[in-house]
């Protein structure tokens, strides 16, 4: 997705080989529009499958899950990261390692809201190492739910994610892929210029 290419080039704060910083349009601050253009193209991308749920995990993937729920009309669910008292009911759950904070947590989703007969599609912000979107995935599996797809914003095809994915049978759809990048420069995959 170009617009979506530009504005990494040009706010992408890439802080490591490995780590790039969105925040004053993806991942703090939110460009409104660019996110809803976002779910427009993953409608464009999905509509032709029989999603019912649109799936993400809290917090960062929740606008884009909500702008991609809104182009196909459908719900979308984020799996919480901390129990809450509110969630008194049985619940799905998975652990998830986190590359960001390097840290292990639990994802969890209430069994009200997704069980079989469901289609899911899974959306998130980052593909990374891919363990955000496995533990999703393994939920998706223990609901009796059919998985679709995933679709991420920002891929960084030189981590695991991808082939973690695909070596599950799980077809993956990135706006962004990042072959690779260093601080001030960024090459994407399937851009001539870069
Ligand atoms: P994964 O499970 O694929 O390793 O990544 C899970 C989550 O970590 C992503 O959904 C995203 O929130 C965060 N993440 C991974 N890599 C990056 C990165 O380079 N930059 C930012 N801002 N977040 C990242």
């Amino acid at each position: 997705m170009k617009v979506l290419e530009e504005r990494i080039r040009e706010e992408g704060l890439i802080l490591s080989d490995t780590v790039l910083k969105v925040d004053s349009f993806l991942n703090h601050q939110v460009d409104t529009q660019l996110a809803l253009q976002i779910g427009e193209e993953f409608g464009r991308i999905f509509g032709h499958l029989p999603v019912t749920k649109v799936l993400t995990v809290e917090a960062s993937g929740i606008q884009f899950a909500m702008a991609t729920g809104i182009a196909l009309g459908v719900p979308f669910i984020y799996a919480k990261k901390k129990k809450a008292v509110t969630q008194s009911e049985g619940v799905y759950s998975a652990p998830v390692h986190s590359f960001t904070r390097q840290e292990d947590y639990r994802i969890s989703i209430s069994q009200k809201y997704l069980g079989p007969g469901d289609k899911v599609l899974i959306i998130d912000d980052f593909l990374a190492t891919g363990a955000a979107l496995v533990g999703l995935a393994d939920i998706v599996n223990e609901s009796g739910a059919e998985l679709l797809g995933v679709g991420c914003v920002i891929e960084k095809s030189f981590q695991a994610g991808r082939s973690l994915l695909e070596d599950r049978g799980i077809a993956v759809h990135a706006l962004a892929r990042i072959a690779s990048m260093s601080p001030g420069e960024v090459h994407f995959i399937g851009n001539p210029e870069t």
